[in-house]
This record gives structure tokens, sequence and C-alpha cells, in this order.
């Protein structure tokens, strides 16, 4: 912030406002979001009780206009300023032009979101999809469980009403083989089913990429963005992809901006979480996270019997109970594995019938599956809990302690990596296990995460407690 242009006092208050207002927020993702906001900030004049707060862009501003400004309002209040102070976001004009050069400002619509999608019905907008949506990934073929329930109401809302700010962005992300592009696709399917009008587009980033990439070369940047800000949902799967192009983060930044900005929706997965795409901008991620953020994990027992059963069910001949219970026993990594299996079992009984499907006959053709299986998802938290202590030489009371001693947080966060990343337990059971709060694990898993980037020694603890099961670092889930 630049100083000069406010005075001590002010600026005192201003930041003490900001320090409540940011104590009031309830987790770490709420904190950060508003952090990456506030970081927009350039510099803040104050005049009578009317604040005027530059922003880097107009975007932030009009975000933190709608967001924020109401709030600090209320904080400067307690930190001892005006209960009638004026909180004006505007965009800076000396800062930053590169990032709206290739966007031509228009006036937000009128229309609330779910009107704005109405009248697109009428319009004769052809359905453009850049890769075909697959008809069976639809929300009645999705089975929901604690692991999924989350973003599978999400993308409901997202279905139900398109374009409504607080589920837009939406962003799904999960371990592979979850169902994170059955969800994407089941919101794209159940619009075109609402309304075939709409002009959805269903790609994934390495797919805008790609064609990025061509536009370039070709000289076909205005049709490629006029294609991609003319349509009404914008699905891209796999963000991380993104990280391989940094023009094509700029491009890709304009395209959302664009589109938001007219109320169309967005939705996104990735294989890790917004804040685990580390080379994507900055910008783009407070963007990301700027809607709503949900992640899909491994299904438990119940909601891997379900969704096996759901599978199963037309299929003939049958598969009968006993074996679809073993299947949701033995295969818990992803969905995608238990299919597999389920697929080798039906193609076994059709060649088959008469075959008994008794449990040595099932490990005996399921063997490659089980044994991916069993490295290291069999693993239980207390073993991992158990492991640390003697490398550390601390006790089990000390690591499910709240000391935050340093000698006991590196191994106490260490071992919530190791069960948050080469487990399949999910969050609910670590946080059990661990006697703390999820995002207390999240917290330790991303400290562990960070370090170990820059960090040889803690790498080599990891490896060395990993090489007592029999595993490497290599064998990380994710
Ligand atoms: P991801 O995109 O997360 O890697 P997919 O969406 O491709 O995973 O899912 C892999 C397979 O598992 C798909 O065939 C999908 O239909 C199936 N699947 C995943 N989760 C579920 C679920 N909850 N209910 C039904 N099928 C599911
Ligand atoms: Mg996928």
């Amino acid at each position: 912030m630049n100083n000069n242009e406010i005075d001590n006092a002010s600026t005192d208050l201003w930041e003490r406002a900001i320090t409540i207002y940011l104590s009031t927020l309830r987790n770490d993702e709420e904190r950060s979001q508003a952090d990456n906001y506030f970081a927009m900030i350039t510099s803040i004049s104050v005049n009578d009780n009317i604040f005027t707060i530059f922003v880097k862009n107009k975007f932030a501003a009009q975000y933190l206009q709608d967001k924020y400004a109401e709030k600090l309002k209320f904080s400067l209040n307690l930190a001892g300023g005006s209960k009638d102070s004026i909180l004006e976001f505007k965009e800076d004009p000396k800062s930053n032009p590169v990032i709206i050069q290739s966007f031509t400002p228009k006036p937000v619509p009128e229309n609330s979101p779910a009107q704005n999608f109405k009248d697109q019905k009428q319009a004769t907008a052809p359905f453009i999809s850049t890769l075909p949506l697959e008809e069976n990934y639809t929300f009645e073929e999705f089975v929901q469980g604690s692991s999924n329930s989350w973003a599978f109401a999400a993308a409901k809302g997202v279905a139900n009403n398109p374009g409504q700010k607080s589920y837009n962005p939406l962003f799904i992300h999960g371990g592979t083989g979850l169902g994170k592009t059955h969800l994407m696709q089941a919101i794209g399917n159940e619009l075109k089913k609402k309304n075939p009008s709409m002009s959805i587009c269903y790609l994934t980033a390495e797919t805008f990429l790609n064609e990025y990439v061509n536009a370039l070369q070709q000289k076909g940047m205005e049709s490629f963005r006029e294609k991609y800000r003319s349509i009404d949902v914008l699905l891209v799967d796999d963000i991380q992809f993104l990280q391989k192009g940094k023009q094509c983060q700029e491009e890709f930044f304009n395209t959302f901006n664009d589109l938001t900005w007219k109320h169309k929706q967005i939705v996104m997965t990735s294989d890790v979480s917004p804040k685990n795409l580390p080379a994507l901008e900055e910008r783009l991620i407070s963007r990301f996270i700027g809607g709503m953020v949900q992640e899909i994990e491994a299904p438990g027992y119940e909601t891997r019997l379900a969704i096996l059963q759901k599978k199963a069910e037309n299929l003939t001949p049958s598969i009968p109970q006993s074996t679809l219970e073993f299947l949701a026993e033995h295969i818990k990594s992803h969905v995608r594995a238990m299919e597999g299996a389920l697929a080798k079992v039906h193609v076994t009984i059709s060649i088959n019938p008469t075959q008994e499907l008794t449990q040595d006959f099932l490990a005996l053709i399921l063997k490659d599956f089980i044994e991916k299986e069993q490295s290291l998802k069999k693993l239980t938290i207390r073993e991992i809990q158990e492991c640390i202590c003697k490398k550390y030489g601390v006790s089990i009371g000390q690591i499910l302690s709240s000391d935050r001693t340093a000698s006991l947080v590196t191994p106490r966060q260490l071992a919530m990596y190791i069960s948050r990343k080469y487990t399949t337990k999910s969050l609910q059971e670590i946080a059990a296990e661990f006697d703390k709060k999820h995002a207390t694990i999240l917290h330790g898993v991303k400290a562990i995460e960070k370090r170990l980037d820059v960090e040889g020694e803690l790498k080599a603890v990891l490896g060395e407690v990993l090489g007592e099961f029999g595993y490497s670092i290599a064998d990380k889930m994710e």
C-alpha cells in the first residue's frame, strides 16, 4: 500500500479493521481468499468518512465492493472508525494495464442471472461442445455418499440455477477416478435437456491450450476469443493442464472474466485444490476460489457398494451381491478401478455362466487389481503415527496433543501428510484419528507439502518412513 496517500492514523485504522475482519473468518480457506483480494489493493485515500480504495483491476474492485464493503465497514467501526464510513473500491488507473488490455469492458447486464439464462432459451444459439458429453454421465447415474455429497449438491445447484454468484465458478477437485468428469458432464447434460438452445462447451484445459496455440499460429485469435466468449456455460476439465502455458493463462483469465461478468457459468475440475496449482498465476487462483470450491474424496465402503450395485444393475448375467461386496471391500482407491474389476468379473461369468464365484476364485481373477490396491492403501493411520513417533522419539500422546512446540509440529504434520497422501482414508477419518479439525489436517498437509519442495532432509525422512512400509515417495496417491 502506498502510505503517502493516506495519513498514519487512517492507515492504522484501516489495518486494524482488516485484522479484525480476518479474525472473524472461520477457516483458512476464507482467510486466504480474503487475503488474496486484499493483496490487490494498491492505495487508499480518505476524505471525511469516505474511504476510496484503489485496486489492481476492475473485477477485483467490483468483487471487493460486493463481497467485502459492508463487512469492512462494520470492522472499521469496531476498529474505532465512524459507523457511517463509506467504502468505495475503484480500479487503480495506474495499475497493471496488461490484465485488461485485451478485454473490452461491457456493462454488467441488469438482468438477474436466472433471467439472463431464461432469455437465452429464446435465442437460437447452436449447441457447441468441443468435446461430446457422455450421455450416461447424469445426476441419476451418480451415486451420492459422504465423500461426494457437497460436490454433488453444488453441481445440482449449478444445473438448477446457472450463473448464480455463489456457485460461479464452481471448482471441483479430487483424486483421479472419483467422479469429477462425471459430475461436470452431468451439469452439461442436465442443462442441455432443460434448455436445448443453451450453448454449452465442455473441454479439457489441454484442448483449450491446444486450440489457443493453433489460433496463435494460424492468426485465428479473433474467432477463438469470439467462440469462448459467446457461450453460456463453460465446463473445463482438468484445469491443472493450464499450468503448462503462461500466455494461455492470460487468455483464459480474460475469457473467464468476460463470461463471469456476463453471469455465464463456469465449472472447472482439477486433481488438486486450486491452491496446489503452483504454476498458475495468483490472480487466476484467486478467481477460481472466488466462487465455490468442493472436494470429492475416495468413497467409503457403503458408497462403493452402492456404486457397484448401480453399475451392475442392468448387466446380464447378473452379478451376485456377495461378489459386489467382495469388490467393494477389496477395491477402494477409485471408482474407475472398481468399474474395471466389475467388467472383468462380468466377462468371466459371461463366458462361463456356471462358474461359482468363490472368494478364492475372485481373488485369483482380480489379482492385478487387488495387488495394486494393497500397495499402501491398507496402512492404518495408527501405524503411520507409531512409525513417525519412533523415528522422532516422541509419544503418540504428544502427536495427538495441541502442543505447538516445533519438535512436535513436524512429526505431527508429517504423519498427517502421509495419512492424507498415502492412504485412501477420508479427511473425516484422519481428523478423527488425530483428534483435530479438518482445517488443521489440511493446514498440516499443506505445510509439509511446501517444506518438501525445499527441505531435502525432510524428504529423506519421508522416504525412510515410507520405506519401512515397503513403499516409496512416488507412491503418492494424487
Ligand atoms: P475423474 O474425472 O474424477 O477422474 P470420472 O468422472 O472419470 O473421474 O469417473 C471415473 C468413473 O467412475 C466414471 O465411469 C464414473 O461414471 C464413475 N464414477 C465415479 N464416481 C461415481 C459415483 N459417485 N457414482 C457413479 N459413478 C461414479
Ligand atoms: Mg476426469
